[in-house]
Parts: C-alpha cells; sequence; structure tokens
C-alpha cells in the first residue's frame, strides 16, 4: 500500500462581534429573536437602498488581519459576488474580491506532539452573512436577520497535515478571536464557521491531487471526525485505482456520515465587479496606527513568554493563558504578591478555578481581586493564617468582597503558634484517647497524624500544625 500524505486547508468564516450590521444599523447578534426581527430597507436588499460601512467592523477586520501577520491594504475594495438563493434577498454578497483588506499571513500552530505547523493564510476579506433557510415538514422558511451581519472570510494554504492539525488550529483560531475581542467565536451558534478541504497525495509528493469540500463542519470534534472519514475514503478510492472527483461533501452531525452534495461552483459563476455603492476602504497611516496600538500580546507568544519569564511548567502556561482575563489575572496577581508565580499560579489553577467552575462564574465576575489573591499568600507566608485557612479565605472574599485581613481579624482566624495554648489542647487530645495513646506507644506511630488532626480540629484548624506535632511527640515521647 502506498504511504500516502494528507493535504488540508481550511475555509473560515469568522462572525465579527459588532453592535450592528455591516451596511445598515440593525442589530448584528440575533441569536436569541424572533425571525425578521432584525431587519431593514438595506440588508433585505429593497430597490433604492445605500449600504453605509460600519467602520467598527473594518476596526475589527484589521486588527485579525494584524495578528494572523497579514499585510493591510491602504486601499481595498468591495465586489459583488452575484448568485441566486432564497437567503440572499439582494441576489448577490457584498464580499471584496482581488483587492481585499489584506493578504498573506500565518499562524504558527504549537502540535501537542511538540512540533509547530506553520499555517499560511491565502486570503482574508470583509463581507456580509447571508440568511438563513430553514426547512420544517414540506415547508421552507426564510430567516433574514443574519443578512448584513460582517464577516472576516479567511482561508488557509493547504498546509495542515492531518485531521489533528486541522482541530489545533481551530482551537487557536478560536482562542486568538477571543483573545482580541473581534468575534465570540461560538461554534455552536455559528459564529465559527468551517469547511476542510481535503485531498490525498504520495508521501513526497510535491503536487496536489483533486480535493473534495466538506461542508458544514460546525464544531472542532466534528473536524476532526469528519476529516478522518474522507481521509479514510480518498485512501480507499485510490487504492482501488480509481480517481478522487472534486465533490463538495456535506457532512451529516446526526449520522456521523458525509453526504455529496453538488459539483461546485467555480470563481467565473460568481460573475464578480466592483460594488458601485461603497467607497474603498481606505486606510490612512493614522487609523491604521490607532488600531494596531489595540493589538495586545497574542496568546501564543504570552505563553511563551510565561515559560520563559516565571519558569512556570507548559501545563501552567496553556491554561493561564486560555483567556485573556484570567492571563492578565495570573500577571496581576503575580505582580501584587512579589513571591514565587508558580505559587500563584497553584492557587489560581487549583482553587480558584475550581470555585469558579463550581459557582459557574467567569474571569470577570471574580469579586476576588488579583490584589486579594496576592493578599492571602502573603497571610499564609508570613505565617499568620495556615494553608487551609488560606483556601477557605478564597471563598469568604469572593463572597463579600471584603479584604482578606480584615476576614482574619474579624474572624479570629490567624493560626494559634502559641505554645502555651497548643499544649493545653494537646494534653486534652491525649487524655481523651488513652486507647490511641497505649497503641502508639505501643508500635503504632502513624497515629501521629491523627493526634495532629484531633488537635487541629478542637482549634479549628487555627493551630500551627508543625508545632502541635512538636508538642505531641513531646509528650507521647
Ligand atoms: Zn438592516
Ligand atoms: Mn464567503
Amino acid at each position: 500500500m502506498t504511504d500516502y500524505e494528507v493535504v488540508i486547508g481550511l475555509e473560515t468564516h469568522i462572525q465579527l462581534n459588532t453592535i450592528t450590521k455591516i451596511f445598515c444599523s440593525c442589530k448584528a447578534d440575533s441569536w436569541f429573536d424572533p425571525p425578521n426581527t432584525n431587519i431593514c430597507p438595506v440588508c433585505c436588499g429593497l430597490p433604492g437602498i445605500l449600504p453605509v460601512l460600519n467602520r467598527v467592523a473594518v476596526e475589527k477586520g484589521v486588527l485579525l488581519a494584524a495578528a494572523m501577520h497579514a499585510e493591510l491594504r491602504p486601499l481595498s475594495y468591495f465586489d459583488r459576488k452575484n448568485y441566486f438563493y432564497p437567503d440572499l434577498p439582494k441576489g448577490y454578497q457584498i464580499s471584496q474580491y482581488d483587492q481585499s483588506l489584506a493578504f498573506g499571513g500565518y499562524m504558527d500552530v504549537p502540535m501537542p506532539q511538540g512540533y509547530v505547523r506553520r499555517v499560511g493564510i491565502t486570503k482574508l476579506h470583509l463581507e456580509e452573512d447571508a440568511g438563513k433557510t430553514k426547512n420544517m415538514g414540506a415547508e421552507r422558511y426564510i430567516d433574514f436577520n443574519r443578512c448584513g451581519v460582517p464577516l472576516v472570510e479567511m482561508v488557509t494554504a493547504p498546509d495542515l497535515r492531518s485531521a489533528e492539525e486541522a482541530a489545533q488550529y481551530l482551537t487557536r483560531l478560536r482562542q486568538l478571536l477571543r483573545w482580541l475581542g473581534v468575534s465570540d467565536a461560538d461554534m455552536e451558534r455559528a459564529q465559527l464557521r468551517c469547511d476542510a478541504n481535503v485531498s490525498i497525495r504520495p508521501h513526497g509528493a510535491d503536487y496536489l491531487n483533486p480535493k473534495t469540500e466538506i461542508k458544514n463542519v460546525n464544531s472542532i470534534d466534528a473536524v476532526r471526525v469528519a476529516v478522518e472519514k474522507e481521509v479514510d475514503r480518498q485512501v480507499r478510492e485510490m487504492e482501488a485505482g480509481h480517481r478522487i472527483e472534486s465533490w463538495t461533501l456535506e457532512w451529516d452531525e446526526d449520522r456521523q456520515v458525509l453526504r455529496k452534495m453538488r459539483s461546485k461552483e467555480t470563481e467565473a459563476d460568481y460573475r464578480y465587479f466592483r460594488e458601485p455603492d461603497l467607497l474603498p476602504i481606505h486606510l490612512t497611516e493614522e487609523w491604521r496606527a490607532e488600531i494596531l496600538a489595540r493589538l495586545p500580546e497574542l496568546p501564543l507568544e504570552r505563553r511563551q513568554r510565561f515559560l520563559d519569564q516565571y519558569g512556570l511548567p507548559e501545563y501552567d502556561a496553556e491554561i493561564l493563558t486560555s483567556e485573556r482575563r484570567l492571563s492578565d489575572y495570573f500577571e496581576q496577581a503575580v505582580q501584587a504578591y512579589g513571591g514565587d508565580p508558580k505559587r500563584v499560579s497553584n492557587y489560581l489553577m487549583n482553587d480558584v478555578l475550581r470555585m469558579m467552575n463550581e459557582s459557574g462564574i467567569s474571569a470577570d465576575q471574580l469579586r476576588l481581586t488579583p490584589a486579594h489573591l496576592a493578599s492571602i499568600l502573603k497571610l499564609v507566608d508570613a505565617g499568620t493564617i495556615n494553608n487551609s485557612t488560606g483556601k477557605s479565605l478564597l471563598q469568604k472574599v469572593q463572597e463579600t468582597g471584603t479584604p482578606p485581613a480584615a476576614i482574619v481579624e474579624a474572624e479570629g482566624l490567624a493560626k494559634v503558634s502559641d505554645d502555651a495554648a497548643i499544649r493545653t489542647v494537646c494534653e486534652e487530645v491525649l487524655k481523651e484517647n488513652p486507647a490511641e495513646v497505649q497503641a502508639y506507644r505501643g508500635g503504632k506511630a502513624t497515629l501521629m497524624g491523627w493526634f495532629v488532626g484531633q488537635v487541629m480540629k478542637k482549634m479549628r484548624g487555627k493551630a500551627d500544625p508543625a508545632l502541635a506535632r512538636k508538642i505531641l511527640e513531646e509528650l507521647l515521647g
């Protein structure tokens, strides 16, 4: 059997999270609204309408292009892409064709196996979304709410080499979109849509075989499964001596199968021509500089910096940079604390994230500020409270918003390091448990932990456990 190489390119449509649509002032996000409630003559394409470009949509597109290391065109144009479909009331989609907002670019995607795949970008442009058609029994309904929602279409070069690489690319793209704040990138809500172009060739070949296009793969898992299945099919076809035909396939999520849809239109079928009702986008030096000043450190760069600057393990750096707010939180806490960053990371990842998960709150709903977290760590370091009190403080600060030191003061949580006080309790515990004392003296040394536990319990967790152990050893010795 021939050794095949898999060649995948992904075409993504990214819904920008603007408040209004790209060419009119209708509300852009209609997910929770009844059909045909956010529409107007412009997005429904009534005669005589004139589109007006949404400045914020352009800025979000520019930000994304810059983050993908793409070249920005100072002058870019809109074009009409003509086709007939019921959910496209104008009979054309306003898109960008040969002179788009940006060109080139790439993303370096780290793979779990340790290597980095550079994925080139061949196309990046702005366009408007179409509506939705919905089949209900024998009837077909059309919802124009989504018409005119701003999209960035972004197409990769055929640089991905497995279904897993495609899934990793999408995961990193989703992370980047949220990080930049340009899209909510929720695939279930179709804010990030993906079509996959798949072909195979003998390993080492430098030509491309005909590809198939898989439509409607709208979760990262679906991309993994659908591409895997299509690769298997193509290998079987090639091994049987058949040619691969350029089909468009549709992924059926319910049945987990690929279905042949239609043969694909060619570019010429769309009769692209310049949109006469819109001026070109003139991205002046000043405007461009103003937008790029908002470009944050990117998630993968920050991940690397967390490894280098704070000496964090890969696992920690990955989780702490999964979300921009969380990673900002971490850095602010490290700064306020001034001690070992790994201590901050441990508290954040084990305890704060658990608390967030359990109570279903996000990083921006935390009342426990980075400064609060830092002061809890300092209280533990100074020996004022023990570790378990520190952890219970997280929840208390979150619930009340009160600074940790004030809670320690008000509730008398300070660790008791007073030798005499602990000694009295130790003596009590030994007196109350003669059988255990006898067993311990008879050689059952493991009971020491139990004795310490009894002392801690009597002192409501405030005793210094090391001191309690020392005193117990002395009394029992
Ligand atoms: Zn409208
Ligand atoms: Mn498109």
